[in-house]
């Protein structure tokens, strides 16, 4: 399960992902990263069999979760342009017959979402 971790000014001085893993034994895989002194956001990747002790052990910390779905969000705004193509780093986005279609082995980095020149993507929330 793929995991959206947000940090304010306090917890992103925190060590929480070692607290985290020192309490849930948990391995969190680190798909993405963008932290600065004030604030911070990770896209994480952990087993769906121990992922709410994970969230909970998060939320202790200050950390804001959320659940993501297994795959990015395109609207009917595509225009199959190809932008997003080159930018994804797991080669999830594909050209089929002049179409782009997005495959099962995204990672939720977000990339393509910044590329778009229609905004015809999102990261998707439960
Ligand atoms: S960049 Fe946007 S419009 Fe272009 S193919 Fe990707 S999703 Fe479609
Ligand atoms: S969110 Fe990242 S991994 Fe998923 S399709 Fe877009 S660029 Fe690829």
């Amino acid at each position: 399960m793929f995991l959206r971790l947000r940090f304010d000014s306090k917890a992103v001085r925190k060590p929480v992902i070692s607290a985290v893993t020192l309490k849930t034994s948990a391995l969190i895989n680190i798909i993405k990263a963008e932290v600065g002194p004030r604030r911070g956001e990770l896209i994480v990747e952990v087993d769906d069999s121990i992922a709410e002790k994970v969230e909970k052990a998060f939320e202790e910390l200050g950390v804001e979760v959320l659940r993501l779905k297994e795959k990015v969000e395109r609207n009917e705004r595509c225009v199959h342009c190809g932008a997003c193509i080159s930018i994804c780093p797991v080669e999830a986005i594909v050209l089929q017959d002049g179409r782009v279609e997005f495959l099962d082995k995204c990672v939720l980095c977000g990339n393509c979402v910044k590329v778009c020149p229609v905004k015809a993507l999102k990261l998707p929330t439960t």
